[in-house]
């Protein structure tokens, strides 16, 4: 940590200005202590950003209390105002935004600048969208002559708080419905990667929010993230992390029961039937390899039926040889950097154990010769010992094992042996299968023929260990608010 006399109060990346410090009450606030952001794609450092702890937490907990009727009394349409616009910018920027958030965390820019910030946007005007037209329930209880009318109560001041893989998608992902439900906000985003979170500040200023609707709040996990979930005045806490993390976050918020939603890591399973399209197959599997595997939905753990199993391990290697590694900047890269030095030497670590258990490392299993620094060798193992680390724990990085099974009910017993549930995968021509299959599948999302199809209207959670609760349509408002049932008896009104 840096003293505060050192503090750099904004960087500049692509000609963008961005602040180092909090957004609190539509003002910048510093800290007296820093710490240190790099580039992973050349470890160059980026700047020192304000490391956020109680004090910081109250002030912004107090400035979205203090803000939450005014916001509330607009109601969805009046909220939506500012939140297109807020969306609009966003959109505007789109090009900045993706070259910032390639730069502080390596994902690729292409499909930043194409898809990935267009999404930020999308996210905030779906949910606008939502909340305008959310009715809630209306009947009638015969038996006691009464009417019930379910209400979505905006619940107050939302703490967020997110990951390094996909800073700003997933941080829009949960401002969007928490603020267009009528709550107020404070994001913390992960200390690796506060960089688009400061961007949206600014952004959100521009268009108008009033302050104290949303504030942000950058530092360490254990001292901003903690102060924050651990204040008394938060009505809703939504975390999106690691499984570690998020069984400190929860029992922090139960001494105060605040509801928590939690987004948390998987092992998912990638099953593919002899009867599936084997390129389609074979071109979605090479595909968990993307964002240098740092992407909580990865099918990981490839099932392939014994008759395809040979000749699908043969082509995985091939491709994952012909994998571009490089510069996420540069359009012909496909797989670029891991986050920081202290993750790479965690995602070493689970190959070096795997091969110590005995399996067979396929490809890679190491830091690119030709590029060092941050950047791994995409990796398959085969051949694993039933019950290694390598099949139970989630790497996060581009590990992927590859085993074989006889028939359907072995694939579902392998698919199912994790303490993860977040999503699952399938390949198969067979749509009665398909749907056996997937009806027995632990997991919140279960992809046939396809993966990462995500539609905003739909729910998005883990089972297990993999969270609690689900985001995206009416769940998500389902969590922002309290929901009420207003009941009346009929023929009493005068
Ligand atoms: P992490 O749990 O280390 O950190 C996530 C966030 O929690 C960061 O902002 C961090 O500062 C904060 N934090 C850390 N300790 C805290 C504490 N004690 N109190 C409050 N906040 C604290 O996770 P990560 O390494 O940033 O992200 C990778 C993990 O996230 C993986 O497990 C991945 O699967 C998961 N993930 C899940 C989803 C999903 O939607 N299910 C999406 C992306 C990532």
């Amino acid at each position: 940590m840096e003293t505060r006399e050192q503090i750099v109060a904004e960087v500049t990346i692509g000609g963008a200005r961005i602040s180092t410090e909090h957004f609190i009450a539509n003002r910048r606030v510093s800290s007296p202590l820093t710490f240190d952001v790099h580039s992973p794609l050349d470890g160059l450092l980026l700047g020192s950003f304000a490391a956020g702890g109680k004090n910081e937490a109250e002030q912004a907990v107090s400035a979205a209390e203090a803000a939450f009727p005014a916001w509330v009394a607009l109601g969805p349409q009046g909220r939506s105002v500012y939140l297109r616009r807020l969306a609009d910018l966003i959109e505007k920027n789109v090009e900045t935004l993706a070259l910032v958030e390639t730069t502080n965390n390596g994902s690729l820019l292409e499909s930043g600048r194409l898809r990935v910030m267009k999404r930020a946007a999308h996210n905030i005007r779906f949910f606008c969208e939502m909340a305008e037209k959310l009715q809630g329930a209306r009947w009638d209880t015969e038996i006691a002559n009464a009417t019930n009318q379910v209400k979505y109560d905006p619940a107050g001041v939302t703490v967020l708080i997110t990951p390094w893989n996909a800073p700003l998608m997933l941080a829009t992902w949960k401002v969007g419905p928490a603020l267009a439900a009528g709550d107020t906000v404070v994001l913390k985003p992960a200390e690796w990667t506060p960089l688009t979170a400061s961007m949206l500040a600014d952004l959100a200023l521009e268009a108008g929010l009033p302050a104290g609707v949303f504030n942000v709040v950058q530092g360490i996990g254990e001292e901003a993230g903690a102060a924050l979930v651990a204040d008394p005045r938060v009505k809703r806490i939504s975390f999106t992390g690691s499984t570690g993390t998020a069984r400190l976050i929860g029992a922090s918020a139960a001494r105060n029961l605040t509801p928590v939603s939690f987004e948390l890591g998987g092992k998912s399973p990638f099953i593919v039937f002899a009867d599936a399209d084997f390129d389609l197959a074979l071109q979605n599997a090479i595909g968990q390899y993307d964002n240098a595997g740092q992407v909580c939905l990865a099918g990981t753990r490839l099932l392939v039926e014994s008759s395809i199993y040979e000749k699908l391990l043969g082509r995985m290697k091939e491709e994952a040889a012909k994998i571009r590694l490089g510069d996420s900047r540069d359009p012909q890269t496909q797989v670029g950097p891991l986050i920081t030095p202290e993750h790479l030497q965690r995602v070493d670590g689970f190959v070096q154990r795997a091969v110590r258990d005995g399996a067979r490392l396929i490809y890679g299993g190491r830091v690119s010769p030709k590029l060092g620094g941050l950047y791994y060798e995409p990796t398959l193992f085969a051949d694993i010992p039933p019950g290694a680390e390598i099949l139970k724990q989630e790497v996060f990085g581009p590990v992927l094992t590859i085993q074989s099974f006889r028939d359907e009910a072995e694939a579902i017993q392998l698919a199912n042996d994790t303490e993860y549930g977040l999503a699952a995968t399938l390949f198969t021509r067979d749509a009665a299968r398909a749907q056996r299959v997937a009806d027995q599948l632990v997991a919140g999302t279960v992809w046939t023929n396809c993966f990462f199809v995500r539609d905003l209207a739909a729910p998005f959670g883990g089972s297990r260990h993999s969270g609690i609760g689900r985001e995206g349509g009416h769940w998500s408002f389902d969590f922002y608010c309290d929901v009420k049932n207003v009941v009346q008896r009929k023929g009493t009104f005068a």
